[in-house]
C-alpha cells in the first residue's frame, strides 16, 4: 500500500506528483494558450467563450502573435517551464513545435514544458516529433476510447512523461478506477484528475446534466469526493501510477496567484507597489491644472505624468505628495489597485483627497 499525501484544498496524491504540476505549485510556469480551435465539444469544457473557437494564441493573460511575445513573458516572471494548452494545441501543430523549440533554445534543456491535448489529432509522427523539439510531458485528454491508443503509442514510442487528465465526474469512479488500471498497465506516468470546474462557459450545460454547485462556487458537487476515492483506491491497488487530485480552487487560490506576484513583480513601474495578492498598487493624483510645483516634483521623480491631467506617484508618497501640493490644485487623490497585465485592468480605486 503507497502513501496517499497532500490535503484536500491544495491537492491529494500517491506516487509522487506529476513533474509539470509540481512546478504549476509556485506559479513558476507560464501559459501559453496555443489556439482556441479544438474539434471536440465537451460538454464541461471551462475554457472562455472569448477564448474558445478562435486562433488567437495567448501566453498568460496577455494576447500573443510572435514566439518573441512568449519569451518575453516568460522573462517577466522569471518562468522555469511553460504549459502549452487550448483548445487543441495540435490544432497547430507547426506553431507549438516553433513555440518549444524556441523556448528550449531560449532558456535551455531544463525549463520544462508539457502540453494538454485530446489527442484527438495525435499521429505518431507528431508525437515524435513534439520529442525530438524538447516536449517533456504530455497530458492527454482521451474524449473517446479510442483515443486511449494516442496515449500507448506516447508511451511506447517517445521518452517523454505521459499521463491522462480528466475531470472527475460524479458517478463515473468505476469508469476512473478502470481508467488508471489500463494506464498503470500500459506503463504511463500519472493520471490527473481535476475537480470539475464550473465556470461561465459550462454552467448551462453542467446544471442541464443535473450537477450542483459545490459551496465554494467554482466546482461541481460530488467531483471532489469521487477523485479523492479514486486516489485512494490506486494507494492499495495500484504500484507505480502518480494519481494526483487537483481541487478546482488551487488554481485560483494558489497556482494564479503565485504566477500573478511574479509577474506583479517582473513588470511594477517605480511608482507601483506588488500586493500580497499579486495586484500593483499605485497612488494618482488627478490635477485640476499643473503648476510650478507640479514640474519641480515631476523633476524630483515624485510625481510621474500619465498623460492629460493625471500623475502616479508610489502609494508610499501618496499623502507627501497631497500635503506639498499647492491648496486647491489636487481634483482627486487615490490609491489605485490593478491587475498585472501589460494594459493594467483596474480592480478598485479608493478615493483619498
Ligand atoms: S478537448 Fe479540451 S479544449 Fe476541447 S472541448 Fe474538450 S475540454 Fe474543451
Amino acid at each position: 500500500m503507497r502513501r496517499v499525501q497532500g490535503d484536500a484544498r491544495i491537492g491529494v496524491f500517491t506516487g509522487g506528483l506529476p513533474r509539470g504540476c509540481s512546478l504549476c505549485y509556485t506559479g513558476a510556469k507560464i501559459v501559453v494558450f496555443a489556439t482556441g480551435l479544438c474539434r471536440d465539444s465537451c460538454y464541461y469544457c471551462p475554457v472562455s467563450r472569448a477564448r474558445m473557437w478562435s486562433d488567437q494564441m495567448y501566453v498568460d493573460e496577455e494576447p500573443a502573435e510572435t514566439l518573441a511575445d512568449i519569451l518575453l513573458e516568460a522573462y517577466r516572471i522569471g518562468a522555469s517551464g511553460a504549459s502549452i494548452t487550448g483548445g487543441d494545441p495540435l490544432a497547430r501543430p507547426g506553431r507549438v513545435l516553433r513555440i518549444i523549440r524556441g523556448l528550449k533554445a531560449e532558456f535551455g534543456d531544463d525549463f520544462h514544458i508539457h502540453l494538454y491535448t485530446s489527442g484527438r489529432l495525435a499521429t505518431r509522427r507528431m508525437l515524435e516529433e513534439l520529442y525530438s523539439a524538447g516536449l517533456d510531458e504530455i497530458r492527454f485528454h482521451p474524449t473517446s476510447p479510442s483515443m486511449m491508443e494516442k496515449v500507448r503509442i506516447a508511451v511506447e514510442s517517445t521518452g517523454m512523461d505521459v499521463g491522462v487528465e480528466v475531470p472527475a465526474i460524479p458517478g463515473r469512479e468505476g469508469d476512473l478506477v478502470e481508467l488508471a488500471r489500463r494506464l498503470e498497465e500500459m506503463g504511463a506516468e500519472f493520471l490527473n484528475l481535476n475537480e470539475m470546474e464550473v465556470s461561465e462557459a459550462n454552467i448551462e450545460a453542467v446544471s442541464r446534466r443535473g450537477f450542483r454547485v459545490s459551496a465554494n462556487g467554482v466546482a461541481v458537487e460530488g467531483s471532489r469526493e469521487t477523485a479523492l476515492r479514486v486516489v485512494e483506491w490506486a494507494a492499495k491497488n495500484l504500484e507505480r501510477l502518480r494519481v494526483h487530485f487537483c481541487p478546482a480552487g488551487f488554481k485560483d487560490y494558489v497556482q494564479t496567484r503565485n504566477r500573478l506576484l511574479r509577474k506583479a513583480r517582473g513588470i511594477a513601474h517605480l511608482y507601483e507597489e506588488p500586493s500580497r495578492e499579486g495586484t500593483l498598487l499605485r497612488g494618482e493624483v488627478l490635477l485640476k491644472q499643473a503648476s510650478a510645483q507640479t514640474y519641480r516634483l515631476v523633476g524630483e521623480g515624485l510625481l510621474v505624468p500619465l498623460g492629460g491631467r493625471m500623475y502616479a506617484t508610489h502609494p508610499e508618497f501618496l499623502d507627501e505628495i497631497v500635503r506639498l501640493l499647492p491648496p486647491g490644485t489636487i481634483e482627486e487623490a487615490a490609491i489605485a489597485e490593478y491587475h498585472p497585465t501589460l494594459s493594467r485592468v483596474l480592480v478598485s480605486r479608493r478615493r483619498v483627497a
